[in-house]
């Protein structure tokens, strides 16, 4: 199918996405950045937006950085860039980890990091690791810029605390600087390579001088209406030097904080095995790389 009739405007500042979002009015208005979820969506006409706000001309709207402790995202920063970027790996190596699973290559050189994060996909990547880092978000709307911690920010599957009048403008990653050698672990199992997650986990740790783990961010997406930071799991890890019995007692204590659904993909059972396996990897690559 084809996208049905809208009007288009391509902007060149925030100020004049705000405005143009202000103006819009009722009508149904999008932001369109890297496109790989609106285009798709538009052409199943599951997406009919009056108009579209062109935002890849806004150079300030591109980039990474350092700002003090934190990593610093521009919104339409491809996510190819992010992945090549090794100030990410550096600050944010979860996240490193996690982008090469983020569709494919080809997706990866247009679609960007906070188009993935305003869609709010409960299985997409970006989403899950801004969940477990305790990203903040910088908005723009009508009342200026404005701060938003990224938790409670994902409220159900393709919804987000984001209002129409506003735009995305960066992600902030704060650094594990002083909490110890870090290290991070992404598996993730789907239908084919590229496609979104059936499961997705994650963990993050930091372990001090004498390998006892100060740290940890665990959290699993694809298993429940967003992605879901696994609080109870960490607090079995920290303390302990990550043996297995640490890793098993992380594992087990994910079911009460899940809610999977039985699809087309896998039954929720299905989702609940493969969440701790896969979490018990992702916990195991993190020790090895923190030890190392
Ligand atoms: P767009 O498609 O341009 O927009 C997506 C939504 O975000 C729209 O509602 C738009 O209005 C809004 N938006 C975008 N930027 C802003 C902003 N700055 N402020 C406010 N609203 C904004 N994603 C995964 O996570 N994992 C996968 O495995 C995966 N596999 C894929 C496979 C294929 C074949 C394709 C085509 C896509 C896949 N994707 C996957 C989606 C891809 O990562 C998209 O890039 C991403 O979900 C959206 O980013 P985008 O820049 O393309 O956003």
């Amino acid at each position: 199918m084809k996208a049905a009739a809208f009007d288009y405007v391509r902007v060149a500042s925030v100020e004049d996405a705000c405005r143009a979002l202000a103006a819009a009015g009722p009508a149904e208005h999008k932001i369109i950045a890297g496109g790989q979820t609106l285009v798709p969506l538009m052409a199943m006409r599951l997406a009919r937006p009056a108009l579209l706000i062109d935002i890849n001309d806004v150079a300030e709207l591109q980039g990474i950085a350092r700002d003090g402790p934190d990593l610093v995202i521009k919104a339409c920063t491809r996510q190819c860039a992010a992945e090549a970027d090794p100030l990410v790996a550096e600050v944010a190596p979860l996240l490193a980890k996690a982008l090469p699973f983020v569709g494919h290559r080809q997706t990866r050189n247009r679609g960007t990091v906070g188009g993935s994060i305003a869609h709010g996909d409960p299985a997409a990547e970006i989403p899950l690791v801004a969940l477990m880092l305790e990203a903040t978000l910088v908005v723009h709307g009508p009342a200026g810029a404005a701060r938003r911690p990224i938790d409670g920010f994902f409220e159900a599957p393709m919804v987000t605390a984001l209002a129409p009048d506003e735009c995305l403008v960066e992600i902030r990653f704060p650094g594990w600087g002083d909490a110890g050698r870090v290290g991070a672990g992404f598996h993730e199992v789907a239908s084919r390579a590229g496609d979104f997650a059936i499961v997705a986990a994650a963990a993050q740790v930091a372990l001090d001088g004498d390998g006892v783990c100060r740290r940890a961010a665990l959290g699993l997406g694809g298993v429940g209406p967003a992605p879901i930071r696994l609080a109870a799991a960490e607090d079995a890890l920290v303390g302990t030097r990550l043996e297995a019995v640490a890793i098993d007692a992380a594992a087990e204590r994910i079911d009460a904080a899940i809610e999977p659904d039985s699809d087309l993909h896998a039954s929720a059972g299905y989702r609940r095995r493969v969440g701790r396996a896969l979490l018990r990897r992702a916990i195991g690559d993190a020790r090895e790389e923190a030890g190392a």
